[in-house]
């Protein structure tokens, strides 16, 4: 087992857009295996490689129904709004309200270059979202509507 520093708001890598991965190499494995560690042990319900300072298209999540994990993912379509609180592993102590798409469909790869779908709504929905958004160099405060309190 290993587990990452998850890295912080004010670190310019969480602003990049991160690189898609073009080879599964051993090495992408290891990459999700740890951050699969990471997440666990944080208690999060997704992680970005940005977050722990690896500018690559990988996420890992899990919103209770097991592990997924997802290599260069895109959302292809959405459907209907959530307003709900967020927050994020890598801006800690801040929840702010945002809008997000009820439903929506993301592809990408598995673990063996093969492609996925992953069709989810509601908190599977959001974290979708959520993940892929730090793949652009988005934050969920950057969406948020309302200024609320908090060390962002
Ligand atoms: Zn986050």
């Amino acid at each position: 087992m290993a587990v990452y520093k998850i890295v912080e708001i004010g670190d310019p890598i969480l602003r990049e857009k991160a690189r898609p991965i073009k080879t599964i190499t051993p090495n992408i494995h290891k990459l999700l295996k740890n951050m699969a560690d990471t997440l666990y042990q944080a208690e999060g319900f997704g992680l970005a490689a940005p977050q722990i300072g690896i500018s690559k298209r990988v996420i890992v999540m899990d919103v209770g129904d097991g592990l997924i994990e997802l290599i260069n993912p895109e959302i292809v379509w959405s459907e209907g709004e959530q307003v709900g609180n967020e927050g994020c592993l890598s801006v800690p102590g801040v929840t702010r309200e945002v809008s997000r798409a009820m439903k929506v469909k993301a592809e990408g790869l598995d673990r063996n270059g093969k492609p996925v779908a992953i069709e989810g709504e509601g908190l599977l929905a959001r974290c979708l979202q959520h993940e892929i958004d730090h793949l652009e160099g988005i934050l969920f405060v950057d969406r948020s509507k309302k200024k609320a309190v908090g060390r962002v």
